[in-house]
């Protein structure tokens, strides 16, 4: 690795979901100025909109800007391209990139990743912008694509993709480079995007879900899906570079508290532990903000923020999009989300490509070796 660190924000982009039809009469408490700035509760204190709230607490209108603002209009397209797409395009440069969906259930973090058949999300369009890019690259370079996908449940870190180790609570390590790493998670070579939605399913089929009163049917954990990108060239002409780079897609658990669920044993037990996750994850965000020298950021305290540590404070260029609805009815969990994003801008990360350099002779050895490879496969 011999790249200069750059200092890089964490974007931050804000999506408004529809309003659901049960919704509609209801008052809205968002407003779009324009594609940066949005305005929650406007003129909330003025005579047309008195003071009533569920808590009896004093309405107040708040401005935010963030680095993307996208209206219930907005296509899966429109914020792929405009939100996630130069992280996609990182990830293929060697960067590590981290993309992650926050906001309280039901406000479409799961439909923005992984979307519906009919309207696919990241997932699937970043997939296959990378396949892409490795038919296009194909003659120049060696590039291997392999997933792994798994799930923080109750603080466990489950393989959605390995039933033989699916009831194994797997545990995190820290390599020689620094790195965290999911110890015996597995990992699938892939070829296409078909590859990939089968094992998304076959994993969404591992998950764990359960009913709550907040959503039906509501996940109650935090789902990771992590792309492993490496490339090597394969022409022994040019001097070139190696890069290895990860792109984490997050579709985080809900961020309401438990409370609002109204949740009793079993199932405030996980809230507790979800709470605890996106608590540090808080927490995590509030300490890389203050820019004290050698401010201690506490990403151990739940298994969320050591997975996340390198997205948010370290080599990886990281998009949050936090989902929200537009409705009265999610007043607090829209409130606490906006405020969330809002200090979550701040972060500064710094972002290094992950290169090696190949001399002209290993060079020409690789192509020797991708030669044989070739060979075999076609046997
Ligand atoms: P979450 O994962 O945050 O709990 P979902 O993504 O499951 O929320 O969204 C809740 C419901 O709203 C789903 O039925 C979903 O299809 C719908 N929905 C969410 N966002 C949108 C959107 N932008 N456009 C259309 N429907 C949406
Ligand atoms: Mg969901």
């Amino acid at each position: 690795m011999n790249s200069i660190a750059k200092e890089a924000s964490i974007s931050v982009a804000v999506r408004i979901r529809p309003l659901t039809p049960d919704e509609s009469t209801l008052r809205k408490i968002v407003d779009v100025v324009d594609d940066r700035m949005l305005v929650f509760d406007p003129h909330s204190s003025s005579s047309e909109n008195p003071r009533i709230g569920r808590h009896n607490k004093r309405h107040k209108e708040h401005k935010f800007i963030f680095d993307r603002l996208f209206d219930e209009d907005s296509s899966q397209s429109d914020i792929y391209e405009n939100a996630t797409k130069p992280s996609i395009d990182a990830a293929l440069q060697g960067y590590n990139s981290t993309i992650f969906a926050y906001g309280a259930t039901g406000c479409g973090k799961t439909f923005t990743i992984s979307g519906t058949p009919e309207s696919p999300g990241i997932i699937f369009l970043a997939l296959k912008d990378i396949f892409d890019y490795v038919s296009q690259n194909s003659n120049e370079r060696e590039i291997s694509i392999q997933i792994s996908y798994l799930e923080i449940y109750n603080e466990n870190i489950i393989d959605l993709l390995n039933i033989e180790t699916n009831t194994k609570k797997l545990t995190l390590l820290e390599n020689e480079n620094s790195e965290i790493i999911v110890n015996n998670l597995s990992k699938y070579n892939v070829s296409n995007v078909e590859d990939v939605m089968d094992l998304i399913i076959r994993g969404n089929y591992n998950r764990t879900v359960s009913p709550t009163e907040a959503n039906l049917t509501s996940s109650r954990s935090h789902a990771v899906l992590q792309v492993y990108i490496s490339q090597s060239p394969i022409l022994n002409d040019v001097m070139e570079n190696s890069t290895k780079s990860v792109l984490s897609i997050i579709d985080l658990a809900g961020s309401e508290r438990a409370s609002a669920t109204k949740n009793t044993g079993l199932r405030l037990h996980e809230g507790a532990n979800i709470n605890k996750s996106l608590l540090a994850l808080g927490n995590c965000i509030n300490a890389l903000c203050d820019n004290r020298k050698n401010h201690h950021i506490p990403y151990r305290n739940s298994k969320l923020t050591r997975l996340l540590k390198f997205s948010l404070g370290g080599n990886c260029k990281t998009v949050m999009i936090v989902c929200i609805s537009p409705s009265y009815r999610h007043y607090d969990e829209t409130l606490n989300a906006l405020k969330f994003a809002n200090r979550a801008k701040e972060i500064k990360t710094k972002v290094v490509r992950n290169k090696t350099t190949v001399m002209k002779h290993v060079g020409s050895y690789m192509k020797i070796i991708s030669d044989q490879k070739r060979k075999i496969y076609e046997l």
